[in-house]
């Protein structure tokens, strides 16, 4: 689809600005582009951007999910050791208390912090931005912050390096004891698919310009 050319003649006030390649940094005329049409630069072939029909409203959705299994992923047990008749279930949360006061507090703290805290707060961001977007209204005072931020955020959520961690640890764990996988466990599988279908979905370029309209709305104040 060529829907981006370099072309060295642009007019802001029209509302076309350019576009920057995320990868190569190659400059492009930014153009509307129609639902299921897909814009790439043409140095690298890079996906600039991909607007999907629904795709705030699924985002919102996975946003949802996500938490829910995050909290879910705490509490529940993560996995069951048994060896000889004597076993042991432990959740994410168990184990966090069962550290509270030794030297290994800080390790566990950023573990929680990686795993849980920050993709949650990725998706409040996210639900902060999109949801007055995907209703058609001004998006919130901070939208444009919280987007950036949860961006930002995206390479610290480390829920599937969890999940292969863990398995590679569990390996080793299942010679010596049988090991029985808990709810938790699944719920971080879950929670790859969830963050695969949101990188899906997901066009930066979309919510941009999203975020630019709605702000060129007329101002609230008759909202409620
Ligand atoms: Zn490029």
């Amino acid at each position: 689809m060529d829907a981006t050319q370099a072309n060295p003649t642009y007019d802001l006030s029209t509302g076309r600005g350019l576009i920057a390649c995320p990868r190569c940094d190659a400059l492009h005329i930014e153009e509307d582009l129609d639902q299921g049409e897909t814009a790439r630069c043409i140095r690298c072939n890079t996906v600039l951007a991909r607007p999907r029909a629904g795709a705030f409203v699924q985002l919102i959705a996975l946003s949802f999910t996500s938490i829910v299994l995050l909290i879910g992923a705490v509490f529940f047990p993560f996995l069951e050791i048994s060896r000889m008749g004597i076993g042991n279930a432990t959740s994410l949360f168990g184990v966090a208390l069962a550290f509270a006061d030794g030297v290994l507090l800080p390790l566990v703290l950023a573990v929680l912090a990686m795993i849980i805290a920050l993709p949650v707060f990725r998706s409040f961001l996210l639900l902060y931005t999109l949801m007055p977007l995907a209703q058609g209204h001004r998006p919130h005072a901070h939208a444009a912050d919280a987007f950036r931020m949860a961006e930002a955020l995206r390479p610290w959520s480390m829920a599937e390096i969890f999940v292969i961690g863990t398995s590679v640890a569990l390996v080793k764990v299942a010679g010596l004891a049988s090991v029985h996988l808990g709810p938790a466990f699944w719920a971080f599988c879950g929670l790859i698919f969830v963050n695969v279908a949101a990188r899906a979905f997901m066009c930066q370029t979309t919510v941009w310009d999203a975020i630019e309209q709605g702000n060129a709305l007329p101002a609230p104040g008759d909202r409620g």
